[in-house]
């Protein structure tokens, strides 16, 4: 028999039997489909989802409006643009505090056609403003929508906070905030306490573990 008959047999005979072999086998081994949008999993605790900016246990914000997530990012997706807090009261007497310490993040945007959810806006943040979630469902149908604002990303009112403007609940200046010397002024549970101590206590914990 010749050479090429020979290979002529194999690749008509046993190379089909040999791809069903793996078909087969397979068969067999566990299922690592996942069949998702109807069921769900979990991310890993560490998954680059969307952005939060975050609060403190009063409610006010952790972003100073320093830009340095936006100057650290490699695609230009982030646009802040801080403004001064002031304790006098506006016109109409309300309080134009939105954060301890002197700046606020007055206009905070992440551009998700951009962010390529690198994670180095995050280590940029000196207040730990800034953090990341697991939510991964950032699709959209117009590029509008997938501009987010601040308002899409601060993170929820807790039990305990208080939708900012309004005056430092837990200390004298932003020194006690950053120290967490919140005995200055709030001591009431009901200031410092539920679901947002619970978080301040994840914050510190997850910092030293950094
Ligand atoms: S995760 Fe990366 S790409 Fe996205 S905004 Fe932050 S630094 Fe920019
Ligand atoms: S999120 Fe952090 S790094 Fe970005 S402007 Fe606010 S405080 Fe500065």
């Amino acid at each position: 028999m010749s050479e090429s008959s020979s290979k002529g047999i194999k690749e008509s005979l046993w190379d089909p039997v040999a791809g069903f072999g793996v078909t087969f086998r397979t068969m067999f081994k566990k299922v690592v489909t996942e069949q998702y949008p109807f069921e769900k999993l979990p991310t890993a605790p560490r998954f680059h989802g969307r952005h939060q900016l975050n609060r403190w246990p009063d409610g006010l914000e952790k972003c100073i409006g320093c830009e340095l997530c936006a100057w650290a990012c490699p695609a230009d997706a982030i646009y802040v643009e801080g403004a001064s807090n002031s304790d006098a009261p506006d016109a109409d007497g309300n309080s134009q505090r939105f954060s301890p310490g002197e700046r606020y993040g007055a206009v905070y945007q992440i551009n998700y056609l951009r962010c390529i959810l690198c994670g180095l806006c995050i280590e940029a943040c000196p207040t730990r403003a800034l953090t990341m979630t697991n939510e991964y469902e950032l699709a959209d149908n117009n590029r509008a929508d997938l501009i987010y604002e601040k308002s899409d990303l601060l993170a929820p009112l807790l039990p305990g906070m208080e939708e900012p403007p309004h005056a430092m609940r837990l200390g004298d200046d932003e020194g006690d905030y950053y120290r967490g010397n919140y005995s200055a002024r709030a001591t009431d549970p009901a200031v410092v306490g539920g679901e947002a101590q619970a978080q301040e206590q994840w914050t510190s914990a997850s910092e030293k573990e950094a």
